[in-house]
């Protein structure tokens, strides 16, 4: 017993301790509240929601203990410190499309605020003394300044970039907290209409906060279907690569037969041939956009109907802007696709 308290303490050490080793060099921004316009004037004390067109929200709130992160790129396998609100300009950049409504942006921006925070607290030493990476499908993306600008077109990068500046800095210190503490705050591109519990995903007990919902709107988006089809041959084939006992009798109508859906319609277990999968792995063998999917057989080819795009679980992106566009602000769409949470300063 006292064993294990003497490791207990030397992780809670590790925890706390060298994460404030390694920040202590950070200026304190400025607490005042203020904002800079885009000619350099400070106009003091204005509401985040009444700005001007061309105003950016200066970044002014005082993270205290988080006031920095050590962010991991994974091509050059180089870590990198940047203050929190300043990697989430890039987060939000990168994840999601900057012509979506500012309040979805802003739901995005308190989500991967959320997400960072979690990660920090509950550090699993995963990627050395880094806090998080920048590849999406590990932790969050990320994208520099610099890369994003590349991608915009010239006349409009000043404005874009303001509107993800104001959506991160109008939710300053704002996170989403579950029995105050910050909630493991997943997110995805498309529902599909029903966002998925995380235990039909990843398996384990799941989060309270964390349930299937549903959202209307979602079908407007590009991200809502899409379709793919594969040869008999190619369909063994990338089964074989996982599964090599793998065998099918194409002659029997129901080979490939969907046998339990998940609560958020995606499906749970499907009957291919000799085996039972689960709609999890079949999205991972053939790359399919979501494990909400139909499938149909014609002519020697199998065709996959896929709804929605991502996991499933936590906020759609997509649904934010839906929302946002029905007039729900980004408190609406944050207490939508999260269960009993708050939304609270950190
Ligand atoms: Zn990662």
């Amino acid at each position: 017993m006292k064993k294990i308290l003497i490791y207990f303490s030397i992780l809670i050490f590790i925890c706390f301790a060298i994460p404030v080793i390694f920040t202590t060099s950070f200026e304190k921004r400025t607490s005042s509240a203020e904002v800079l316009t885009s000619d350099g004037n400070v106009v003091e004390d204005k509401e985040a929601n009444d700005i001007s067109p061309n105003a950016i929200l200066e970044s002014t709130y005082d993270y205290k203990d988080y006031d920095t992160i050590q962010l991991l790129h994974q091509d050059t396998g180089k870590t990198e410190e940047l203050e929190l609100d300043t990697y989430l300009y890039g987060v939000v950049s990168a994840e999601m499309p900057v012509s979506f409504e500012e309040e979805a942006l802003k739901a995005q921006a308190v989500v991967a605020r959320t997400y960072t925070l979690y990660k920090i607290v509950n550090n699993d030493g995963k990627h050395g003394e880094a806090d998080i990476c920048d590849d999406s499908t590990c932790c969050q993306a990320w994208i520099s300044k610099e890369n994003r600008f590349a991608r915009w077109e010239e006349n409009e990068q000043e404005e874009n970039w303001k509107k993800i500046v104001n959506a991160v800095n109008s939710t300053q210190g704002k996170i989403i907290t579950y029995q105050g503490k910050p909630i493991n705050a997943f997110f995805h591109s498309n529902s599909g209409g029903e966002t998925e519990a995380p235990i039909e995903v990843w398996g384990g007990s799941g989060y309270p906060y964390l349930q299937s919902v549903s959202t209307a709107g979602e079908d407007a988006y590009s991200q809502y279907s899409s379709e793919a089809e594969f040869t008999e041959e190619e369909f063994v084939e990338k089964i074989k690569e996982v599964h090599s006992d793998f065998e099918i009798n194409w002659k029997e109508d129901n080979c490939i037969e969907v046998t339990e859906y998940t609560e958020g319609n995606r499906v749970k277990t499907i009957k291919i041939g000799n085996l039972e999968l689960s709609g999890v792995e079949v999205r991972t063998i053939f790359g399919l956009r979501s494990a909400n999917f139909k499938v149909t057989r014609e002519g020697g080819k199998i065709k996959f109907e896929v709804t929605g795009y991502g996991h499933g679980v936590g906020m759609s992106q997509t649904g934010a802007d839906s929302l946002a566009k029905q007039g729900k602000n980004y408190e609406d769409i944050i207490h939508h696709f999260y269960t009993d949470v708050e939304i609270t300063d950190m």
